[in-house]
């Protein structure tokens, strides 16, 4: 086993839920009415590793929707599909140092990188647009979650329509970011914007839970195979690519700081789910809704400072790995 001592570890893991749930800071999202009503107290870890050791404390099996946890699943779609190179001529690769849904493109007038809001939505564009051009809207959903319950091992994988439906009409700023790019021509040719944005909401709205959202991560740490199902989904390499961005881009305007401190590859959503992921080792899913002000789970950044003051897992601490090169 990756984890020897299975016992030893989850009762460290216990602990952590334990210290995290006293704190009560931040708040629930409010700008859709079904975040909102969310119970602030709700509060679930759950852990799989790469050879499918499992571990779920608290409200682990309460559905949420992804949110901005689909970006980092609808990059990876892309890059398996299309290849890094197609992927990139369209969205960058640099934090973008502003608020996940900042109205502002690089300087070569294409959104900073996949992990914003911006980046989402063009990525939704080459989904739609490059990959299986022929699929209606209505199969191209089918087709995305369908990769998502593969991801997850085929366990908890929904949609919620009431929260799409909010979203679509409380996205004055997503559409200000779709037609600003459209003014700047970032998408590819045949772009349908409407399809394009609905489509986005979509992803948002794609429901999970604490324990098949372990499994997706466990399946990015597993370098695409899902331990559970042991299917090769991603290719090694379209992974890399998605954790190099997550390590980089995945915290909002947290997201150089949490590089630092915490130095693990990590995607937040704002209804308060984290997706973590230590390569080579497991994945791990939070869930609380308060946020703190840029907008990323409290206790869940809590948790990850906690795990890494107690385990290794910062991906530059130094071990013997390479003594024998
Ligand atoms: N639905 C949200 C939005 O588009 C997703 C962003 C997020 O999770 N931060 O604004």
């Amino acid at each position: 086993f990756i984890i020897p001592d299975w016992a030893g570890f989850t009762k460290h893991i216990e602990d952590f839920y334990w210290t995290c749930k006293s704190n009560t800071e931040g708040k629930v999202a409010s700008y859709i009415p079904q975040l909102a009503r969310m119970n602030p107290e709700y509060w679930g870890v759950s852990v799989c590793t790469i050879d499918g050791q499992r571990f779920s404390i608290g409200d682990t099996s309460i559905p949420f929707t992804m949110q901005s946890c689909s970006k980092p699943l609808t990059y990876a779609i892309a890059l398996e599909r299309l290849g890094q190179e197609t992927v990139h001529q369209y969205v960058g690769q640099e934090p973008s140092g502003r608020n996940f849904n900042e109205l502002v493109l690089d300087y070569n007038k294409k959104p900073h990188n996949p992990m914003i809001n911006a980046g989402a939505i063009l990525i939704s564009s080459l989904l739609k647009t490059l990959i299986k051009p022929e699929m209606t809207l209505a199969e191209k959903f089918d087709y995305i979650m369908n990769y998502f319950k593969r991801l997850a091992g085929g366990e908890y994988l929904g949609f919620n329509n009431a929260v799409f439906l909010s979203e679509r009409e409380a996205a004055d700023r997503n559409y200000a970011l779709g037609f600003y790019m459209r003014e700047h021509k970032c998408y590819p040719e045949k772009t349908n914007l409407r399809e394009i944005m609905d489509f986005y909401f979509q992803c948002c709205a794609m429901e999970a839970n604490c324990e098949s959202m372990s499994v997706i991560a466990a399946t990015l740490a597993n370098g695409g195979i899902c331990p559970i199902t042991e299917e090769k989904v991603l290719k090694p390499d379209s992974v890399r690519d998605v954790l190099s961005l997550m390590h980089s881009c995945g915290m909002y305007d947290y997201s150089g700081q949490f590089a630092f401190k915490v130095g693990i590859p990590a995607k937040s959503g704002v209804s308060g789910s984290l997706l973590v992921v230590i390569p080579n080792v497991m994945g791990i899913c939070t869930w609380s809704p308060p946020l703190d002000p840029l907008g990323n789970s409290c206790r869940g950044v809590q948790f990850c400072e906690e795990l890494v003051t107690e385990f290794n897992f910062h991906s530059t601490y130094y071990d013997h790995r390479y003594d024998n090169l």
